[in-house]
């Protein structure tokens, strides 16, 4: 198959979450599996419901979606279809979120949840190249003390732990909540991330920086709306992980034509592109890019700058960060001749 030259150039993904990768085949494949049963009686029924309308209904599909995850060969099987997916989109670093607050309620092993993920990020490695690893995510409805557990909870998986990340509904739910368990990740060595201004207000990423320290703000759109703020994140280099097609999807912005990535690109800022959660809103990340570029009218060269944004963003070590900007920088001029 034909690719263009963004969809061909080696890419870094940075804000995905492997629940939000689950495909409707598999979501009903494990269902049999696990003999859990779900509220969709067959494949059609299925697929019709990943054309949700609204956030409720796909909030509702979601957590459905999370109830077949049972086993560590499930979250093997997760992480290793989102992995093989994204090689084929190019991309060569992948740092993915897991929620274990999602499973360990209903009695999956944490160590089942981290074990089956970290299994297939290693594997993924040998088949593809892909380097990269796992956000620890914390749902921020839940409490200090359930986030705490977590944390925790991964102590034996500290080095093999990228990161603690930030995620659930942001409105009630302010940064400073988690202030001291970003403390305690901080001194065990994580990076550190949150998603703010997706649908919270300017001041929850302030937060996000001031009180939790973050390296990066997953989303971040909506720091538009304070001039100082854009033009901190300017100056900082914060990275964004925005998400073109989930911030349509969920009516962060009317339109895809109307997003602010190109803006804030413009503005200065570091702004990445990434897929959130792609069977649930219409593709992964080189859908992200291409129907992005459309419908915004991004030239090639910011094209490439936000290519170039993902590595810079990437937690990893500087010379693996050398090497993949020298690789996109070759990559890109031949695609281009
Ligand atoms: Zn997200």
């Amino acid at each position: 198959m034909h690719q263009s030259p963004v969809e061909a150039a080696p890419k870094a993904e940075l804000h995905i979450h492997l629940e939000g990768s689950l495909e409707p085949d598999m979501l009903l494949a494990l269902a049999q599996r696990n003999g859990v049963s779900i509220p969709y009686s067959n494949a059609d029924e299925l697929r019709a419901a990943y054309d949700f309308a609204n956030l409720q209904e796909f909030l509702e599909l979601y957590w459905a979606g999370q109830s077949v995850l049972r086993t560590e060969r499930d979250f093997y099987d997760l992480a290793h279809a989102y992995l093989a997916r994204a090689h084929r989109d190019n991309v060569v670093h992948a740092e993915a979120y897991i929620l274990p607050q999602g499973h360990t309620p209903r009695g999956v092993p944490f160590a089942a949840v981290l074990d089956g993920a970290l299994a297939a990020f290693e594997d993924a490695r040998h088949a593809f190249g892909i380097t990269g690893g796992l956000i620890l995510g914390l749902n921020r409805h839940e409490s200090e003390a359930d986030a705490l557990a977590v944390v925790d909870s991964a102590r034996p998986w500290r080095d093999r732990i990228l990161a603690l990340g930030l995620e659930g509904p942001e409105k009630g739910n302010p940064p400073s909540k988690f202030t001291r368990i970003y403390d305690v990740a901080r001194d065990l060595g994580w990076h550190l991330t949150a998603h703010a201004g997706e649908e919270g207000p300017p001041e929850y990423i302030i937060e996000a920086l001031d009180v939790l320290r973050v390296e990066r703000i997953d989303h971040g759109v909506r720091c538009e709306q304070d001039p100082a703020l854009v033009r901190r994140l300017a100056e900082a280099q914060v990275p964004l992980t925005v998400c073109p097609l989930s911030n349509a999807m969920l009516k962060v912005f009317p339109r895809l034509e109307d997003h602010n990535l190109r803006r804030l690109l413009q503005a200065g800022l570091c702004v990445t592109v990434n897929s959130d959660d792609p069977p649930y809103f219409g593709g992964y990340v080189n859908a992200n890019y291409t129907k992005a570029s459309a419908a915004l009218g991004l030239t090639v060269d910011e094209q490439y700058q936000i290519l170039r944004n993902g590595f810079v963003a990437a937690f990893i070590h500087d010379d693996l960060r050398s090497r993949y900007l020298r690789e996109l920088e070759s990559a890109w001029s031949a695609s281009r001749q």
